[in-house]
């Protein structure tokens, strides 16, 4: 078995390696989407006031990285539209997070790179 996130199955694997996705371990919020890390000693970007980052997780690829968050719901819409102006990036909510049952998955990439069918 190879190293995988918190909650992640080998559907997960199976998902990533089609796509040519490598699980970033150092992934955990906007500033590593936007610049490969974080400088922050305690990062102010991955909780708190945005519930639509809850379970992140983050990718690298041949088209950049992506960073999935599966919160259980999401209400701060009003951030996650704030932060992706902030930070340049674009974001796809679908219904399929696999963390858990009932969770739903928000894909977060930059908005210059492609965004597949996820
Ligand atoms: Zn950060």
């Amino acid at each position: 078995m190879s190293e995988r996130p918190y909650g992640a199955n080998a559907d997960t694997e199976e998902w990533a390696k089609k796509r040519g996705l490598r699980w970033s371990p150092r992934a955990h919020c906007l500033h590593w989407l936007a610049k490969g890390r974080c400088t922050m000693p305690v990062c102010t970007y991955s909780d708190g006031n945005r519930d639509y980052l809850d379970h992140v997780c983050g990718y690298l690829g041949k088209d950049g990285r992506l960073l999935i968050s599966q919160p259980y719901s999401v209400s701060t819409f009003r951030q996650l539209a704030d932060d992706c102006d902030e930070f340049g990036l674009k974001a796809v909510i679908t219904g399929t997070g696999w963390y858990g049952h009932g969770t739903v998955c928000v894909y977060l990439r930059l908005r210059d790179d492609p965004m597949e069918d996820e």
